[in-house]
């Protein structure tokens, strides 16, 4: 039986605003003061180097680890607090967690670094019971089962209790369901017609679409 929500970031709840002007704009523009380049090389040079280490390598995601690699002085949480009114909420996702709040626990599971996630979440705090970034918390990639399987553990939940969303098919659709976490993928703007899929998060409220996936028989939230 689910009684527990969890949601995707980046893509799902969030825009990608931050994360594009925090990765496209922000270290390149830091980089290229540091080595008195114009800023098209430095964005070719930052985007050379994201390319060869590449999202399924933990480090990608690290806000630290570039730095670190770039020398760049200014620290990460600094650049983000700076560009923390990119941060945008999808209108579906409030009113989402609007609707489910009162009866079911809600958390999150991202690949986005705790940096990042805690400057998003920071904008709706009292939403969640738990807040899970998956490169920070755990050193591994939501393409990993072990990400999935360890966030049952610190629940204490069985994986069945669980039902995870987000717009990433393999990363919150595909991995969730092989440990028997109940997903749905998230899609907002094509019109395919895949199994599972969802393409607003508005629907999550209609007590008649729950039922569709077998999350029927909710308790109350008993906190
Ligand atoms: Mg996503």
């Amino acid at each position: 039986m689910v009684r527990i929500i969890s949601f995707d970031a980046d893509g799902t709840l969030f825009r990608v605003d931050i994360l594009k002007r925090f990765w496209f704009q922000e270290i390149p523009r830091l980089y290229a003061e540091k080595h008195s380049i114009g800023l098209d090389l430095a964005v070719k040079e930052v985007k050379d180097s994201y390319r060869e280490v590449g999202p399924s390598d933990v480090r990608w995601y690290l806000p630290k680890y570039w730095f670190d690699r770039f020398g760049l002085k200014k620290s990460p949480r600094d650049v983000i607090q700076d560009i923390s009114h990119e941060v945008s909420l999808y209108g579906d996702a409030r009113d989402a967690l609007i609707g489910l709040s009162d009866d079911f626990y809600l958390i999150v599971v991202s690949n986005s670094p705790r940096e990042i996630l805690e400057t998003q979440v920071g904008r709706i705090p009292n939403y969640f019971d738990s807040v899970y970034s998956s490169v920070s918390d755990f050193d591994r990639v939501k393409d990993d089962v072990e990400t999935y399987r360890l966030v049952c553990r610190d629940l204490d939940v069985d994986p069945s209790e669980i039902l995870h969303i987000g717009d990433n098919r393999e990363h919150d659709f595909e991995v969730p369901r092989k440990i028997g976490i109940n997903a749905l993928h998230l899609d907002r703007y094509t019109e395919n017609e895949k199994e599972n899929r969802i393409d607003n998060l508005r629907d999550l409220t209609k007590p008649s679409y729950l039922k569709k996936f077998n999350v029927k028989g909710v308790p109350q939230k008993n906190k």
